[in-house]
């Protein structure tokens, strides 16, 4: 089973999407990774996903990502006594620092550092921003705002405060429980949100400890001045543009996906591009013509993955959301003018010997017609820095250790296979020859580029460059 594209599919699990029969369609229709997202549900309902998706990936035999996403700092009102409710602009709803369930007049948002902090004319917004609603008086333990742009208001929705500078820490103690509960049932991305400065992700690395793929979350503001060192720390990056969205204004959005894209690029790192990709499709069994053009945009900008939140984890259509983007993305990578875009992009070389070798096998597959790049690859780098280039052919990454295989789900143009660790450089050979026929990437006659670190297990070592002929 290989695909026929490029780009990488996440879908966000949830109630929509929870039984094995679901779960098995998603992954038909092209979802690589899944996202467990723990601001929602028990973790209980996590590792039963989990589960599902290990007895998944053993029944197809492909190594499949599973993406622990962390809530983060995130501030969130508390349930709803009977349901949704509807806020009418001009009226007042009062925000109470106490828990219980809320109404249309008074909801629960049990943060306490909002209480500290806020202030009369601060913007409380609501649900990526589609709520807002104006502070007009503010005590210990109670709120009163007006609201501004009304609409219905659900169960534990999220809420921004572009004004209100909090003090809080990245990963809450809710974070750290869920973290350690993932690591041990074995998730091999976590996803930090609402990451600002690289202390942030320098105390998560400490508690994850190489265990997970450390993806940094980029949606609050205060990320954005400081992408260099971040992305130097991570191994992946998201462009979160649900929240990203509502704390700068709209119109800074597209511009500041293209530069998050085209600085992890250059650094080798992956990048997703999340939140409202296909809405509409939430309701509706097909998207809107501007949101297929958004998910080609994220494409053309060459990012590694797209996701789905909402669309595959509470949605009405979820198979064929992830159907869609699997469409959107087959028919963008082979119009005409996708080349052209993406090569425009392409990052100068690096002047060490892993990228050079890694860019050499690209232009050498090129110029040879070369079925595939095959990477043997402990760590998982070697593969990203073929990808970097973004070459024609696909990478096959051939590694010993599954948690790599499964990260790697995410990288764009890579397709995984967990092999035995080799013993030569002959048997390394061989074995690359024998995966490339068995998964589809070449025929009896076909060349095959591969790339290698000597001596293996060493990380980061790329520096060798092998051509054979099947
Ligand atoms: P969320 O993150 O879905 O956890 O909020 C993504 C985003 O903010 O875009
Ligand atoms: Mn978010």
């Amino acid at each position: 089973m290989r695909r026929e594209r490029k780009a990488k599919i996440i879908a966000t699990l949830g109630p929509a999407s929870s039984d094995p029969a679901m779960i098995e369609k998603l992954f038909d229709a092209g979802a690589d990774v899944f996202r467990l997202n723990f601001s929602h549900g028990t973790r209980e309902d996590h590792k039963q996903r989990l589960d599902i998706i290990r007895a998944l990936e053993a029944k197809k035999g492909r190594p499949i990502g599973i993406l622990q996403d962390l809530q983060g700092p995130k501030i969130r009102i508390g349930t709803l006594k009977a349901g949704p409710v509807t806020l009418v602009r001009g009226e007042e709803l009062e925000f109470r620092l106490d828990r219980e369930p809320g109404d249309a007049k008074s909801v629960a948002l049990p943060h306490p550092e909002v209480f500290e902090n806020m202030m009369p004319g601060h913007r409380i917004m609501i649900d990526d921003g589609k709520l807002q609603l104006e502070c007009i008086g503010c005590e210990s333990d109670r709120i009163r705002a007006r609201i501004v742009v009304g609409g219905l208001l659900s169960d534990r929705k999220g809420v921004n405060l572009p004004q209100t500078e909090l003090a809080i820490s990245p990963l809450t103690p809710k974070d750290r429980e869920d973290l350690a509960f993932g690591l041990d049932m074995g998730v091999d991305w976590v996803a930090l949100s609402f990451v600002q400065r690289p202390s942030d992700v320098i105390e998560a690395q400490a508690l994850i400890k190489g265990r997970a793929g450390v993806m940094a979350k980029i949606e609050k503001p205060a990320a954005l001045g400081r992408m260099d060192d971040i992305i130097a720390l991570v191994d992946a990056v998201m462009v979160a543009r649900g929240d990203l969205g509502v704390e700068i204004p709209p119109e800074d959005v597209p511009g500041r996906q293209k530069e998050l894209i085209r600085l992890c690029r250059h650094a080798g790192k992956p990048v997703v591009v999340a939140t409202q990709m296909l809405e509409s499709m939430i309701k509706s069994p097909s998207p809107t013509r501007a949101e297929a053009s958004d998910v080609a945009t994220a494409i053309y900008d060459s990012a590694d993955a797209v996701m789905l939140s909402a669309e595959s984890a509470s949605g009405d259509w979820p198979v064929e959301a992830v159907s869609m983007m699997n469409r959107i993305i087959e028919h963008t990578e082979t119009h005409k003018l996708y080349r052209s875009i993406i090569d425009a992009l392409q990052p100068s070389p690096e002047s060490t010997t892993p990228h050079a070798v890694a860019a050499a096998a690209a232009d050498i597959a090129d110029a040879i017609g070369a079925t595939a790049i095959v990477a043997y690859t402990a760590s998982g780098t070697t593969s990203m820095r073929a990808a970097r280039k973004r070459p024609k052919v696909p990478i096959l990454s051939l590694s010993p250790t599954a948690l790599t295989a499964r990260q790697l789900a995410l990288l764009w143009g890579n397709h995984s296979v967990v092999t035995a660790e080799i013993t030569s450089y002959d048997d390394m050979v061989e074995r690359a020859k024998a995966h490339a026929l068995e998964e589809g990437f070449a025929a009896i006659g076909d060349r095959i580029v591969i790339i290698a670190g000597f001596p293996v297990g060493r990380q980061g070592s790329t520096n060798n460059v092998r051509v054979v002929r099947i």
